[in-house]
């Protein structure tokens, strides 16, 4: 099928990569031309495993390219996914702007072909009635300016004086919430838990349905064998709900754990020992039961906050929902309280983070805790280093110029008071903790992610401290 998707970031450009790998014509346009000089050249301007590989052999194929030109990729796509960016607004709500300023620029450039418009961004519940009205004000205005008299259809508050009577352009809207997680965003793609499809038009759900049927199938999935993926049909609504809610109860899972670890280490009991006993119990399961420093990211905090946005919008105060972000709010301080338990004063200290992003295997630095705990660290007066695997390769800084980004774990190691790991990329694991003790002021070690092994670091001399580990 002939596919266009708009804006790629994280989730565009890895629907359009793995959708063109699965056999259709795929166009994906953005808006910034050197990103797409960059994958024109089959390179990915994002840290994806396995991502370039099947750019680059899609490229090979003829089965994607890559344009800035919003017109083209309109004429070419049945399907039309919006891809683009709804970062949060200092008031907690989306910033929908780029999806308004695509969905406008579809509208402006449909012709005659029928469209199947896909909100793949997380947009507030509402917005599939939303982008229908912004796309109808693009083609309209489009037609204005061409001098073609057109219809906008029945119920239109604004419609075009002195029009003719023409049908409405022929498209429908589809809700396609995203569940990819970076750091694994291909392989998800391919091995998804489910797809949700929200909509009311039978031709647009058929359609997305035959797009995704070899993933459905589960044709290029790790286990083959494996029963289809679950398909959720439904009504835009609550497809767009179906993101927030599952995003808010994820985020609320760690600020749950994160809450027990707390008291684990006023009581003396360790986390990861009852996070084992209660995530055997099938009926709580034990993923995201892993407790540290909170969650953070391009997602959890901006969906948690918009869906907090949403309910006092409509009269409802989501109590539970507030307390799950002022928790990870707080947990991300507990590194700075460890830090001062051990070295008491901060002031003139020098404190080495293992790890920036805010996960393993991504570059992403959207709202990671590392750069609250940066802030609180220097406005203490400690001395801040980093070392992460990606960031440290990148270059970038990303807005951290208060640090030195150290370019190995021993050059991070050496003078400092303590070692804090933030995030837990695996290659932490093996670095030798043994030569790094010795470069430090004092071998202390605060394992934000409950992630290393106390007893071995303990056995080389380090004083090891996790989260809610006072056992
Ligand atoms: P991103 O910021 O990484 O990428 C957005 C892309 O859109 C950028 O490349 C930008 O240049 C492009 N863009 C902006 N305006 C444009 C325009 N007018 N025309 C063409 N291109 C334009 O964003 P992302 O992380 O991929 O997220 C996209 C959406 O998916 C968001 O709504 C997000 O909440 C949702 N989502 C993200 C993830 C994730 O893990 N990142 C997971 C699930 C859902």
């Amino acid at each position: 099928m002939r596919v266009c998707v708009i804006g790629t970031g994280y989730v565009g450009l890895v629907t359009g990569a793995c959708l063109a790998h699965i056999g259709h014509d795929v166009i994906c346009v953005d808006n910034n031309e050197e990103k797409v000089k960059l994958m024109r050249s089959g390179q990915s301007p994002i840290f994806e495993p396995g991502l370039s590989e099947i750019m680059q052999t899609a490229i090979e194929k003829g089965k994607i390219e890559f344009t800035t030109d919003l017109a083209a990729g309109v004429a070419h796509g049945q399907i039309l996914f919006i891809a683009v960016g709804t970062p949060p607004l200092p008031t907690g709500e989306s910033d929908t702007r780029y999806v308004e300023a695509v969905a406008r620029g579809i509208g402006s450039h449909l012709n005659g072909d029928y469209k199947v418009i896909v909100n793949k961004s997380t947009v507030p519940i509402g917005s599939g009635d939303w982008v229908r009205m912004i796309v109808l004000d693009g083609y309209r205005e489009q037609r204005k300016e061409a001098n073609t008299p057109v219809l906008v259809g029945a119920g239109s508050a604004d419609a075009v004086p002195d029009a003719v009577v023409f049908e409405e352009p022929a498209f429908d809207v589809v809700s396609n919430p995203e569940f990819l997680r970076e750091g694994s965003a291909v392989f998800d793609t391919f091995n998804p838990d489910r797809i949700v499809l929200g909509g009311n038009s039978e031709r647009a759900i058929t359609l997305m349905q035959e797009l995704y049927a070899p993933i459905v199938s589960r044709d290029f999935a790790e286990d083959k064998s494996m029963p289809a993926v679950p398909v959720v049909v439904t009504d835009l609504s609550s497809a767009e709900m179906i993101k927030y809610a599952a995003n808010a109860f994820l985020a609320t899972k760690i600020s749950f754990i994160n809450e027990v670890a707390n008291i684990c280490d006023r009581v003396g009991a360790d986390v990861v020992e009852v996070a084992r006993g209660i995530g055997l119990d099938s009926r709580v399961g034990s993923k995201f039961l892993n407790a540290g420093i909170g969650w953070g990211g391009s997602c959890f905090p901006k969906d948690v906050s918009a869906l907090i946005h949403t309910a006092d919008d409509y009269g409802y105060e989501a109590q539970l929902l507030k307390s799950a972000v002022s928790v990870n709010e707080r947990q991300r301080m507990v590194l700075v309280e460890k830090l001062q338990q051990v070295l008491k004063i901060l002031k003139g200290k020098t404190v080495g983070l293992l790890g920036l992003t805010f996960k393993p295997d991504t570059d992403d630095m959207r709202d990671a805790p590392a750069l609250t705990i940066v802030q609180h660290l220097t406005r203490l007066g400690t001395k801040v280093k980093a070392y992460d695997p990606i960031v440290s390769q990148s270059g970038l800084s990303h807005g951290l110029s208060d640090i030195l980004i150290e370019t190995d774990p021993e050059r991070l190691a050496d003078g400092c008071d303590a070692l804090v790991l933030v995030t837990e990329w695996q290659v932490f694991k093996s670095l030798d903790y043994a030569k790094m003790a010795k470069l430090m002021n004092a071998p202390v070690l605060i394992d934000g992610r409950n992630f290393l092994d106390q007893d071995a670091l303990e056995a080389i001399g380090f004083r090891y401290l996790g989260i809610g580990r006072a056992s």
